[in-house]
């Protein structure tokens, strides 16, 4: 087995085979992980991208059965946050230093591409990078989004198990996510998927096809989450996901993928303290703190006691594995130097407005 990982960390391919061989071989977990951090050094470094999270509506029209915001869920108390919210969420993330803005959202068709190309101009008159996260929309929308200057996107493609895919995701389709995703790809955009590890009824076959689907779009971005059982979804007697598995779905990806930015989930976190730290030595490079305003979070709800990132402590925590907060954008294979991250983005004081919109919920969210 370490003959495999050794000649993953040259050609950077595994067959799916040798992928299900790994996936299912726990005595070479630590060879793995020490592998995959050894090729995040030599590919994209010490340093730790961090991308400021905006939360900036939970309203959504799709039902996912794991999802605590589905639209199902009526014991959500939904929120949208008006334009100059999210402006001025931006503009504490860019005073503190944060050189990514990223905007996630439920599917919210409130916001219409126009709508959202003129956040997102503005948020671009500084020097940072946006990505959204905003779910599927069609090509024309996704080309004005891009010309509007946003820089990369986020979807996650969840399982490509097209069975699974279609009970986890009432009326949607997987052939439809990959059109998302290629139509993403060849707008220029960075483009960043991942899965969910611990889906039931998901199979370490599946996986093997999830890490070679990321390879096939040639993802930019890789975004690994165990599922985190949510209360009220229909998921609820499930079991969560297991954390190492989906370490080892990271670490493999690095292996394949060994330029491309992967982060340290927060549902990693959530799982175990040391959750983000394990990732982090098994080939992530990126965190994503949440900035959205602390009323909003918790109502941002898509699994429970998701963890928050504390600035000062995080700090401390990647230090004792050798590693440092970057001040760059962080773009896949082209770091840039532009910027310095202050000191504490932490100590800026807390915001706190949140509107409550369960109103215009009952007429827009389905
Ligand atoms: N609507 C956008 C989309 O579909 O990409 C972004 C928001 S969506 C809530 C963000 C991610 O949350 C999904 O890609 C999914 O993997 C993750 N997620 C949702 N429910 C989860 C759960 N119970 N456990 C872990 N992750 C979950």
């Amino acid at each position: 087995m370490q003959k495999l990982i050794d000649k993953a960390k040259i050609e950077h391919t595994l067959s799916k085979s040798e992928i299900i061989a790994i996936l299912k071989d726990n005595s070479i977990n630590d060879y793995l992980f020490k592998t995959a951090d050894e090729i995040r050094k030599n590919y994209t470094g010490d340093e730790v991208y961090l991308r400021a999270l905006i939360e900036f509506s939970n309203i959504c029209r799709c039902d996912c059965k794991y999802c605590g915001i589905r639209r199902d869920n009526k014991n959500v108390s939904r929120y949208r946050l008006e334009k100059d919210e999210i402006l001025k969420l931006a503009d504490f993330a860019v005073q503190s230093g944060y050189k990514t803005i990223v905007l996630q959202s439920g599917e919210d068709m409130f916001f219409s591409a126009e709508y959202l190309a003129e956040i997102i101009k503005e948020i671009k008159q500084n020097d940072v990078a946006v990505t959204l996260s905003i779910g599927e929309r069609t090509f024309e929308e996704y080309k004005i989004l891009k010309d509007a200057g946003a820089d990369r996107f986020l979807l996650r493609i969840e399982t490509t198990d097209e069975n699974l895919y279609g009970q986890m995701h009432p009326q949607m389709s997987l052939a439809n996510r990959k059109q998302c995703l290629f139509n993403l790809k060849k707008l220029g955009y960075e483009t960043g998927t991942g899965s969910l590890v611990g889906l039931p009824g998901q199979t370490l076959e599946s996986l093997a096809d999830d890490i070679l689907f990321y390879k096939e779009l040639d993802a930019d971005m890789i975004g690994i989450g165990p599922l985190i059982v949510h209360p009220e979804t229909p998921l609820k007697d499930e079991k969560n996901g297991d954390l190492i598995l989906a370490i080892k779905v990271l670490a493999l990806t690095r292996l394949l993928l060994p330029d491309i930015n992967i982060p340290a989930t927060t549902a990693m976190e959530t799982l175990h303290r040391e959750g983000r730290i394990w990732a982090l030595k098994a080939g992530a490079n990126v965190i994503m703190p949440n900035v959205t305003f602390e009323n909003c979070k918790k109502n941002y709800e898509i699994y429970p006691n998701k963890v928050s990132v504390d600035y000062e402590s995080l700090k401390t925590d990647l230090a004792k594995i050798g590693r440092t907060i970057s001040s760059k954008k962080g773009f896949r294979g082209n770091p840039d130097n532009s910027g310095r991250f202050n000191s504490s983005p932490a100590g800026r004081g807390k915001l706190t407005r949140c509107k409550n919109t369960e109103k215009e919920y009952d007429s827009f969210g389905s």
